[in-house]
């Protein structure tokens, strides 16, 4: 494989490794990445090594190169895994799908876009919605400066000719506190607008003016305002569309600022000028504003009483609202992405089938300083997908060959199926007991979840917390549970747990934001309709959705061909030179990689049933051409395959011929061309 590689870069492929050990696959890493060959492959599955700087193999003429070329022809490369879904795509009329793993700052939302360079061809506006879509979607965290905040599935959709002509986006919990890590579009608008469109929003040029900014700390590197403006009417967006957005963006700077007061009883607003600002940029009258701020409605039997606010629960109002407008915005900007480049009026019996290739780059595994529900809901995600490669690359492979009674001694791996369990388990689980929390009337605590968390799953291998385990010290606060990921252990804050899987957006800023005379605001808005005695449903949780959404993802990925991407992250400190062992081993290590070549080496490339190997390929032998008078189809392969002398590199199954090198298959397709 990959021969014309010379080996002084290593062996572009883990499979060809003369040992199967850590310490080899570890040293063959390294190796690559220091001579800057920053992918390579487990058989089909790409290994890429975030490189930290700009490399020169992205452009037009190196994807030239690897269009229509197998794998193994060229060095290893994204493009090749592109290609190789695309090409599976079309030969066999199945949907594929890619998708790139790995933990925040590993590189997987480059490589997605890499990948969508070469897979859309000529569709420009789908990559404009990816510029859009960062923006928007991603923030600097201490773990990556450009870190993306939501989970995005994306399936672009190719007619029977294999062009793309259009796509659907699927986003995944975008993180709400993100408003105060600050998303880079706030950034942008802040230093990047002109002068007069800053002065119509009430916004200075100076990002330290704002608290939400300096709370979420500053970004080093501006993408341009300019760029993402445009991106936004390439793809079609309104200009009053466009001048929303970013009253809502001004909107939530200016919320950020807003300071409570009381005057004996009465809360207020200290800084009232803000409130005719908010006013204007909302397009709704100020004493809405204000009372929307400052009290709620509340139906009492068959009477509706305004309540006024504690200075408390104003200030929660105000930032619950700056999150919700940001994370409603969101929602909006992909659902008019989606409006524009979803596929309309395609004819399938005019056309043929339309296939899909999906792409899938989500959040990657984080540990912080403290963990919350967020980090909660992203780390499960990491699980799910962990849970998919074992089942998908580990598992169902090594069952294939026992069922077919092909000779094979079982690799071992760590199966992730219990933390998964613990996570998402109908009633014991910890999404289920955070439900049945939220579920009681009165007042729940953080601290009372936590003791049912407690109650419920002392026993279990991978769950802990300070009162299960009080001599552990990396266990620090009596709040903390801690988790036994795949990935490592992570300790947990229950503090805004229960606020956060709740809906605690009071109805009256919903009810604000419908009736607002700006018609695209109020289209975001539809629930705000509702009056305060017709809302009685209890809408499902946070942690319910999050689940749900989870579950469907997996089983879309699971009814598509998957080609994997591994990205690993090489050091912390964002260095291009830089290959921390210990860090690079432990990623190896829970990503099962070194299983992977196991698996890999021991098992066969490709397989095929008898009869679909013989219609493929008969008329390469002469005992098989037009037909065989052989006992059974399986003898008939056995028979062409020996011709070709190919003997040494199959196994023959109940069922199935395996075929152990992509090299005898590519030779098989010459000789049939050649016929
Ligand atoms: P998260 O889970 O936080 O979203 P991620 O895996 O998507 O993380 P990226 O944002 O893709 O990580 O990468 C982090 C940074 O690493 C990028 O901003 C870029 O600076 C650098 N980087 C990653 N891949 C490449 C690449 N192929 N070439 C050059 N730089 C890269
Ligand atoms: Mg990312």
């Amino acid at each position: 494989m990959a021969e014309h590689e010379s080996l002084e870069f290593g062996k572009a492929d883990f499979v060809l490794l003369d040992n199967v050990s850590l310490e080899e696959f570890m040293a063959n890493l390294k190796l690559r990445f220091e001579k800057g060959r920053i992918y390579s492959y487990i058989g089909e599955v790409v290994v890429s090594v975030n490189p930290y700087r700009a490399m020169n193999i992205y452009g037009r003429d190196t994807i030239e190169q690897y269009k229509g070329r197998e794998l193994y022809e060229r060095p290893p490369h994204l493009f090749a895994i592109a290609d190789a879904a695309y090409k599976a795509m079309k030969r066999r009329n199945k949907d594929t799908c890619i998708v790139i793993s790995g933990e925040s700052g590993a590189g997987k939302t480059e490589d997605m876009s890499v990948t969508s360079v070469c897979l859309y061809r000529v569709k420009n506006m789908l990559l404009k919605s990816n510029c859009v879509l960062e923006a928007f979607g991603n923030a600097k965290t201490n773990r990556n400066d450009n870190s993306s905040r939501f989970g995005k599935y994306m399936d672009i959709n190719f007619d029977f000719k294999g062009d793309p002509i259009g796509g659907h986006i699927n986003n995944y919990l975008l993180e709400k506190v993100g408003v105060k890590s600050v998303f880079k579009c706030i950034f942008q608008l802040v230093k990047g607008a002109p002068d007069a469109q800053l002065r119509s929003l009430h916004i200075q040029r100076d990002p330290t003016a704002y608290t939400y900014i300096k709370v979420g700390g500053q970004i080093k590197v501006f993408a341009d305002f300019k760029a993402v403006t445009d991106a936004m009417k390439v793809i079609g967006f309104t200009t009053g569309e466009i001048q929303t957005v970013y009253k809502i963006l001004a909107t939530i700077l200016h919320l950020g600022n807003l300071k409570f007061g009381s005057d004996g009883d009465v809360t207020l607003i200290e800084n009232s000028k803000l409130v005719s600002v908010l006013g204007d940029l909302l397009s709704t009258k100020d004493e809405n504003v204000e009372k929307a701020l400052l009290y709620r409605t509340v139906a009492t039997g068959r009477d509706v009483i305004d309540k006024q606010h504690t200075h408390q629960e104003a200030s929660y109002g105000r930032d619950a609202l700056a999150k919700a407008i940001y994370e409603r915005l969101f929602c909006w900007i992909v659902g008019r992405i989606n409006d524009i480049i979803e596929v309309k009026n395609y004819d399938a019996r005019v056309h043929g089938k339309n296939t899909v290739i999906g792409v899938l780059d989500i959040y990657g595994f984080e540990i912080f300083q403290n963990n919350s529900f967020e980090q909660f809901c992203i780390n499960y995600c990491n699980e799910k997908l962990q849970q998919l490669f074992i089942q998908l690359v580990l598992k169902q492979e090594q069952e294939e060959y026992q069922r077919e009674g092909i000779p094979w001694k079982h690799i071992d791996y760590f199966n992730n199926q219990i933390i998964v369990d613990l996570v998402e388990q109908q009633h014991k689980g910890i999404f289920a007991v955070l439900d049945e929390a939220c579920m009681n009337v009165g007042k729940v605590t953080d601290e009372m979840f936590l003791q049912a968390l407690n109650g419920k799953l002392a026993k279990h291998a991978h769950y802990t917390s300070r009162k299960l385990s009080p001599t552990d010290k990396n266990l620090e606060f009596d709040r903390d549970f801690r988790i036994r990921h795949y990935a490592g252990d992570v300790a947990y804050s229950v503090v805004g747990f229960i606020d956060k899987n709740k809906d605690t957006l009071f109805q009256d800023f919903k009810r604000l934001l419908y009736n607002s005379s700006n018609p695209v605001l109020k289209a975001m808005w539809p629930e705000g309709k509702l009056s305060i005695t017709e809302v009685t449903k209890r809408p499902l949780t946070a942690a319910t959705l999050f689940k749900n959404s989870m579950i469907s993802l997996v089983e879309n990925l699971a009814s598509k061909e998957p080609y994997y991407v591994r990205c690993i992250k090489p050091n912390d400190v964002k260095s291009p030179l830089l290959f921390e062992h210990e860090r690079c081993k432990h990623q190896v290590e829970y990503l099962g990689l070194l299983e992977n070549v196991r698996v890999r080496r021991a098992g066969f490339a490709n397989r095929q049933t008898y009869p679909r190997f013989l219609q493929r390929y008969k008329m390469i032998s002469e005992f098989t051409w037009p037909n065989h008078d052989l006992p059974s189809d399986k003898e008939a392969v056995k028979r062409l395959l020996q011709g070709c002398g190919f003997e040494h590199d199959v196994a023959y199954g109940k069922t199935k011929v395996f075929i152990r090198t992509p090299r005898t298959i590519f030779n098989l397709e010459e000789q049939r061309a050649e016929m």
